[in-house]
């Protein structure tokens, strides 16, 4: 069984940019994973803890045959590998991966809840993701077009490269 993931991506600290980058590659690289689309980089001012500089995010979409927990596992492989430290929460970061949605699957476990429990309050994640595809749906959310109405006011930005 195939399942169509998509996946958000962050960074603040080291060259975020190369950082996404890197990470999308390592992302294709994983066995049993298929990279389909991959969306603009956006700049976006940090949630939670302000004194830290802005973020790179961009959402990626693949099909994968490797079991939700599983592709959590290797993400956080990859975060490992480019340096990431938990220090505290919202702190700055070199590499944040989040399984956002995986296929229509839902569930609430604190270590993986489907769909990601903040993604559609979260206008860094809405626009690239509404980017990659305009018709997805969060599952007990909504429209992803009609989520990124609600959160107008949050600044992010399209980068040009
Ligand atoms: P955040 O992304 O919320 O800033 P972290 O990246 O430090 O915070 O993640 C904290 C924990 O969230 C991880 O240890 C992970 O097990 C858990 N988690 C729960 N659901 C998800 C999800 N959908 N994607 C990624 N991590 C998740
Ligand atoms: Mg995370």
């Amino acid at each position: 069984m195939q399942a169509h993931v998509f996946i958000g991506l962050g960074s603040n600290l080291d060259d975020p940019r190369g950082q996404l980058r890197r990470a999308i590659d390592a992302i294709a690289a994983i066995r049993g994973v298929h990279l389909r689309a991959t969306s603009s980089f956006y700049a976006s001012a940090p949630v939670g803890y302000d004194d830290q500089p802005d973020f790179v995010n961009a959402v990626v979409e693949v099909v994968t045959e490797l079991p939700p927990a599983a592709l959590l596992e290797r993400l956080q492989q990859i975060e490992q590998t480019q340096g990431r430290q938990r220090s505290f929460r919202n702190a700055p970061r070199t590499l944040d991966l989040d399984l956002l949605l995986y296929g229509d699957h839902r569930q609430a476990d604190p270590d993986l809840t489907l769909p990601h429990p903040r993604c559609h309050q979260r206008a860094f994640v809405l626009l690239p993701l509404k980017e990659i595809a305009p018709d997805c749906v969060i599952p007990g959310k909504g429209a992803v077009a009609a989520l990124v109405v609600g959160c107008r006011d949050q600044a992010v930005a399209r980068m040009v490269d």
